[in-house]
């Protein structure tokens, strides 16, 4: 049939009109290197040689955000942040660590002291969360760093950190001072938080508190569903998991509970989550120009 073929023929000679599943990601402004085939990669890292790494562990984050929590943020962060800058950002990679939490700290979230709890998997949860040891992270890291420096030739990357554990911060700045080792004009490698403005940070970061319940639902609203926890009553720390960050700094309220104001159930805010995020954006670019692509 000559006339099928060459009307096939002709469709395949125009892109757009064999597509059935209508506009690419990086056609909507998504820059995720998936996505991307290998001419558009090398043209944006001749460009500016810049990619972005988004890192987060799949985590307890209380009955009523979805697992992902951390991850979701740095994913959407880093894709506000490529879209801008015009840089493709690696497929988030789903890593994180934890360590074994401090008497001190127990005591402040309301339990014994002589636990062995690690991060947010308190023993009252249903599913733990997919912590990797520390070894293995930092490796994993190293060998993701390796790759898109030695193997794809990047030259800068802005890694987005979704996970605020304090040995995972540890070695992300080791691995950073590391490769940052001897450079005079900019850095290799950075790393920031998703989505948390510097003002935010000064104050100590809740957990599943109402911070990050906005942050999340600003950006997957999906991924938010506050029925899931009590409709009244005050939220213990113990029992849910959530946790405000004046008891991470060492100040819980007389019955271990979630501070009124960091309450998700009282005051999640989308549009709230989108002005911090904006703000965030902001500060993170300032960052880049500065530290990453000094002119
Ligand atoms: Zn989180």
């Amino acid at each position: 049939m000559p006339a099928k073929r060459k009307a096939e023929g002709r469709n395949l000679s125009t892109p757009a009109a064999h597509r059935r599943g209508g506009l690419r990601p990086i056609e909507q402004g998504d820059w995720n290197m998936a996505y991307l085939f290998p001419e558009e990669i090398a043209e944006a890292r001749a460009a500016t040689g810049l990619v972005i790494l988004p890192i987060a562990p799949i985590e307890w984050h209380g009955p009523h955000l979805a697992m992902g929590c951390d991850n979701l943020l740095a994913h959407a962060f880093a894709r506000e942040l490529a879209r801008q800058l015009r840089c493709p950002y690696y497929p988030p990679l789903f890593i994180g660590t934890e360590r074994e939490r401090e008497p001190r700290l127990l005591k402040s979230i309301g339990f014994k002291g002589d636990e062995f709890i690690e991060g947010m998997d308190f023993p009252g949860n249903s599913v733990g969360s997919a912590y990797y040891r520390e070894e293995v992270f930092a490796a994993v890291v190293r060998d993701t760093l390796n790759i898109l420096f030695e193997r794809m030739g990047f030259s800068r990357i802005l890694i987005i950190n979704g996970h605020g554990a304090l040995n995972q911060k540890e070695v992300l700045t080791r691995l950073c001072s590391e490769y940052n080792a001897g450079m005079k004009r900019g850095k290799r490698v950075i790393w920031v938080y998703p989505g948390f403005p510097a003002a935010l940070l000064g104050t100590g970061i809740g957990h599943a508190d109402a911070s990050e319940a906005s942050l999340l639902s600003a950006s997957f609203p999906e991924c938010v569903d506050l029925s899931r926890l009590p409709g009244a009553g005050r939220l213990k720390n113990t029992r849910f998991g959530v946790v405000d960050g004046k008891t991470f700094d060492g100040s819980p309220t007389r019955h271990h509970t979630v501070r009124d104001k960091d309450d998700p159930r009282k005051h999640t805010d989308a549009d709230l989550g989108k002005q911090y995020l904006a703000r965030a954006v902001k500060e993170a670019l300032r960052q880049v120009k500065k530290s990453l692509l000094p002119k």
